[in-house]
């Protein structure tokens, strides 16, 4: 589990950690796809769009599902099926966290 909850907090705040991964993947659906395909971020307002670490703390939404439950490997984890499964069944089918909620 300690993994898993290491792995969790990259969701959040991972711009730079997506820019510098080679495969992505999400934990609500367990989609996986390469970080070239995310198109949405949150996290930046008109204030801070032009501040650089404002920019580095973007999270990545997924362009499956459009959950804020995106891992790239550059995070230290491998990023595939059967993890991001686990992640999935720790966080998304018990009552750890809540739900993120989708943006549609
Ligand atoms: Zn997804």
């Amino acid at each position: 589990m300690n993994e898993l909850l290491a792995a969790y907090r990259y969701t959040s705040n991972n711009w730079a950690q997506i820019e510098a991964s080679q495969q992505c993947g999400c934990c609500n659906c367990v989609e996986l796809f390469k970080p070239d395909e995310i198109v949405g971020w949150t996290g930046l307002t008109m204030d801070n769009m032009n501040d650089s670490a404002a920019v580095a703390q973007q999270t990545a939404m997924c362009p499956r599902c459009g959950s804020e439950a995106v891992l790239g490997d550059a995070c230290g984890f491998a990023i595939n099926a059967n993890f991001l499964a686990r992640m999935n069944e720790a966080w998304f089918q018990r009552t750890l966290i809540r739900r993120p909620s989708v943006k549609t």
